[in-house]
């Protein structure tokens, strides 16, 4: 039988390569046959190949023939323009000959071009080699191949964008109808307090009572649009940031909040706040939510409340603790939507967007928030935000 046409004999083939080897320990000195070992140790493992100082190809190994689908022949004599996608700019390379030709490593990722056209990228080394003169005399390239790597990095890339593009569109969405309803619903609003007023005497009781149904409705709906516009404008609207010092943001909060901690007979408990980097507009927004429902779901006692931060690693965490009504795990998510209660209006008031700004928010400065809660015994909301924290680009 023809040799060629017999099945590959993968076990025989391994058998044989540590005979080769087992061969050249007893041929060479222990030094050399180290250095071959570790040639044969580069091969298995990267696309090898080594030029002399004028680029010309004059050694590649198996696999990069297999990637680069060109054959040793192809190959060897020529240059490494055979396999260029067109994918970079010149002074691209001409940097790397740069940087090479001077002695020095050189390591980047490339875009190459098999000889069937396909698509393949490299992460490459080149590193230059000297002769016992130290004269530099070829160049030897390390390649693996992260074709697979790149291409999820680019579908994740795509979708990111996507994404940004996709949010970016529902914020004007969310912004130009919540501002565009505002203008009909004032109208509504102010024939139904004109009606109430030219023509109280000729309306029953019934009439009046539902204008007094419209009036209400109309107010809500302000409420909601007021509110969708002030989650919509989070990130469109937010300032450069800046030093902010928490302690004169949740002062601030707690004097705008003052009727409502008399009325409920509230105790506020501060601890030593830090100062950070973020858009003080927004912080003020963030900490007066947190702290109006801390004060707002309380039951039959009376609310207790604290506002503390904790310094962990590379962030601020930031708490307010209540001893309200608290909430059940299975709502942990679903009450950082927007428009999402757990309540009736009529036992504690609030549109539900509360909470979505405050993620927002949080979000918009790199950090994360989340609750913890013991039903019944209070609950704790507590957002981080990074030391060094960067504006997103919106
Ligand atoms: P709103 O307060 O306007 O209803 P939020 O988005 O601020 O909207 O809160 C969403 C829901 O989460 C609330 O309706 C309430 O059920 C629950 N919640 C928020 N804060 C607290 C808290 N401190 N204690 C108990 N429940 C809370």
């Amino acid at each position: 039988m023809d040799k060629r046409q017999e099945p590959l004999d993968t076990e025989s083939m391994k058998t044989e390569a540590s005979q080769d080897l087992s061969d050249l320990r007893e041929s060479l000195g222990d030094t050399t046959f180290e250095l071959a070992s570790l040639k044969f140790a580069l091969d298995e493992a990267a696309i090898v190949a080594i030029t002399d100082i004028k680029g010309t190809i004059t050694y590649v190994n198996k696999k990069f023939c297999e990637i680069s689908k060109y054959s040793e022949e192809e190959l060897i004599g020529g240059n490494h323009r055979i396999i260029n996608s067109g994918y970079h700019p010149v002074e691209f390379f001409r940097q790397m000959y740069r940087t090479i030709g001077k002695g020095e490593v050189w390591h980047d990722e490339i875009r190459n071009r098999a000889k069937d056209g396909s698509i393949y990228w490299v992460d490459t080394t080149i590193v230059p080699l000297r002769n016992r003169e130290g004269k530099l005399t070829k160049y030897l390239a390390i390649r693996f191949d992260i074709t697979r790597l790149k291409t999820i990095e680019e579908q994740l890339r795509r979708t990111l964008q996507e994404l940004e593009r996709s949010n970016r569109e529902l914020e004007q969405f969310a912004y130009v109808a919540s501002h565009d309803l505002q203008e009909p619903l004032r109208m509504v609003s102010s024939y139904a307090q004109l009606l109430n007023k030219r023509y109280k005497e000729s309306l029953d009781e019934k009439a009046e009572d539902f204008l007094k149904y419209i009036t209400e409705g109309t107010h809500r709906m302000q409420q909601l649009i007021k509110d969708l516009l002030t989650f919509s404008r989070v990130s469109s609207r937010s300032k450069p940031f800046e030093r902010v010092d928490c302690n004169a943001i949740v002062d601030g909060v707690l004097t705008d909040l003052r009727l409502r901690i008399e009325e409920t007979g509230a105790e506020i408990l501060t601890g030593h706040l830090p100062e950070i980097t973020g858009d003080a507009g927004l912080m003020r927004q963030l900490f007066q939510n947190l702290i109006s429902n801390a004060i707002k779901f309380h039951g039959s006692e009376r609310p207790v409340v604290s506002i503390g931060a904790e310094e962990k690693d590379s962030v601020w965490e930031f708490c307010v603790k209540d001893n309200g009504i608290g909430i059940e795990k299975q709502y942990y998510e679903r009450i950082f939507l927007i428009f999402q209660r757990l309540h009736e209006r009529e036992k504690y008031p609030g549109t539900g967007i509360g909470l979505a700004v405050c993620k927002r928010i949080v979000e918009h400065h790199g950090g994360q928030i989340r609750v913890e809660s013991t039903p019944g015994n209070g609950s704790a909301f507590c957002f981080t935000i990074p030391k060094t924290a960067k504006q997103e680009n919106t």
